[in-house]
């Protein structure tokens, strides 16, 4: 009996055996078939001038390893997960066909390896061009760095972006000094630093004018501006105290009255609303 057990026992160990050999064969094989794919980098390696030249960036100056930092990951989806190593004709196609999108990518990697002060030139001016919302967290940065360089049509293009992509960033008020619309309530301006007293920003949004039409709309409303003497300024136009609830984030201005605009806005109402 003892001895039969044994050479189940046996039989047992070398099934086992034979069933991690299997094991190993399956996993050194399948090991081999991930050596099988084209390693991206080594490809660029390999096409880095003519993609360059293709998609036009040989201006840019950037050497060798920056080349291949900024290009690394579009370049890698473009080969995609393959076997065989594509054309580089074909990858230019795939790499043009991203358009812009590989242009914002590139300014990204750009961003992050150099300090905006040290861009060259043409560096600024490609980041500034194709940046986009990226550049919007660095905006006071890049303004700075424009109007030290004296580039007022670079200033003209981050002001466009700034409108596009500030989001909730974007401000109802505009900058007088810098035109960005970047007032934030404490009436700092986020991009260019100016600070606007309470007067100019009464200026900016013609405060008599905007409280005069809106004394045509909404007459309670109006009146309530004027006995409380103060109202909440957004980008939807003055708001009387009581009706004001600020969502999450939104950017809004409390406006307080001096006398002198309340008794100018008091003979306006009379005028208007004779009677009243
Ligand atoms: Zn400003």
């Amino acid at each position: 009996m003892p001895r039969r057990k044994k050479n189940e026992e046996g039989k047992a160990d070398s099934e086992k055996n034979t069933s991690k050999e299997e094991i190993r064969k399956k996993k050194s094989s399948s090991s081999k078939k991930a050596e099988k794919y084209i390693d991206p980098d080594k490809v660029l390696d390999e096409y880095l001038n003519e993609i360059v030249n293709a998609l036009g960036i040989s201006y840019l100056n950037l050497s060798v390893d920056d080349l291949k930092e900024v290009l690394r990951e579009p370049f890698a989806s473009a080969v995609g997960e393959v076997k065989t190593k594509p054309k580089v004709s074909t990858i230019i196609n795939r790499l043009k066909a991203m358009g812009d999108r590989l242009m914002e990518i590139i300014s990204y990697k750009l961003l992050r390896l150099y300090d905006v002060e040290k861009l060259s030139e043409d560096q600024l001016e490609f980041i500034v061009t194709y940046g986009k919302g990226g550049l919007i967290p660095i905006m006071d940065k890049l303004y700075k760095e424009c109007l030290k360089r004296n580039r007022k049509d670079l200033i003209d293009l981050l002001r466009v972006t700034w409108s596009m992509f500030a989001s909730i960033l974007r401000s109802p008020i505009k900058c007088p000094k810098c035109e960005f619309d970047s007032v934030m309530p404490d009436l700092s301006c986020r991009v260019c630093g100016y600070m606007l007293s309470m007067k100019e920003l009464k200026n900016t949004i013609h405060v008599i004018d905007i409280l005069q039409d809106f004394l045509k709309m909404d007459r309670d409303g109006f009146y309530e501006i004027l006995k409380s003497g103060f109202f909440y300024y957004t980008s939807e136009g003055p708001i009387p105290p009581s009706r004001f609830k600020p969502t999450q984030g939104q950017i809004y201005f409390e406006v307080i009255l001096n006398k002198e605009e309340k008794s100018k806005l008091e003979s306006i109402s009379h005028s208007i609303l004779p009677g009243s």
